[in-house]
């Protein structure tokens, strides 16, 4: 058995757009949320996108940055706006002016801020990428680029599936062993998963917004659900 997961769920502004409360302190320098049903789509490939980007905007800033998902692990450090999307599943930057972001539906996104080196992570995270460990690596790159000491930075977690709704065909066969504690009869706990990669990776302070993509169709999209719809996570130095 492991801990009960996470603090109370944050307030949403105007239902649109969840905000971490880990990062609040930080505003007058940061912006972050993730978008809900409510804020409306952003998978990229239905109409009224461009509007979709533009409202994002009056959020985040600036448009973000957000790469071709690949449930890969790797990882791309962002200095300016480029030509073409790159492929990556995180971005991190310490750049000004230069939200980055990541699309989610049932995968995790997850944010991090290093407040002393002023930079910061977007993490698309699937069961796939929670394999080869997108997260700890992250970390690790935040400290070879940024000089970040893993104990200042701040992490938070999106809505994704919720161990009610994770579920495998046979989940001891089809995941590595690193993940089998993590399992709950056929299903995998994926807070509890991501939660301890932050941990073994040096990351303390965390929050997590346990709520099931799939059980609250009303709030969120979920492809198990067989929505197309995406959720945007983001975060930007102001
Ligand atoms: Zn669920």
């Amino acid at each position: 058995m492991g801990a009960p997961i996470g603090p109370p769920i944050g307030s949403p502004i105007g239902n649109m757009i969840l905000q971490f409360d880990i990062f609040k302190p930080y505003s007058d320098r940061l912006v972050q949320g993730i978008t809900t049903k409510d804020f409306g789509s952003l998978n990229g490939e239905e109409k009224g996108y461009e509007s979709q980007l533009k409202k994002l905007k009056t959020f985040s800033g600036k448009i973000p940055v957000f790469g071709i998902q690949i449930h890969s692990d790797k990882i791309l450090k962002i200095d300016k706006v480029p030509k073409e999307r790159p492929k990556a599943d995180a971005l991190i930057t310490n750049k000004k002016g230069l939200p980055i972001g990541i699309k989610v539906a049932d995968c995790q996104g997850i944010l991090l801020f290093d407040p002393k080196k002023n930079a910061v992570a977007a993490v698309h995270s699937g069961w796939k990428g929670s394999a080869q460990n997108i997260i700890g690596k992250t970390v690790k790159k935040m400290t070879k680029e940024f000089g970040s000491d893993p104990g200042d930075i701040l992490a938070g977690i999106s809505p994704s599936l919720g161990p009610c709704c994770l579920e495998f065909t046979d989940p001891k066969k089809e995941l590595p062993e690193s993940m089998h504690p993590y399992i709950r009869g056929k299903n995998l706990d994926f807070w509890s998963l991501s939660l301890h990669q932050l941990n073994e990776a040096g990351v303390k302070n965390i929050e997590i917004k346990a709520e099931c993509t799939k059980c609250h169709p009303d709030r969120f999209f979920s492809y198990r659900n067989k929505e197309t719809g995406r959720m945007a996570a983001f975060i930007g130095l102001k």
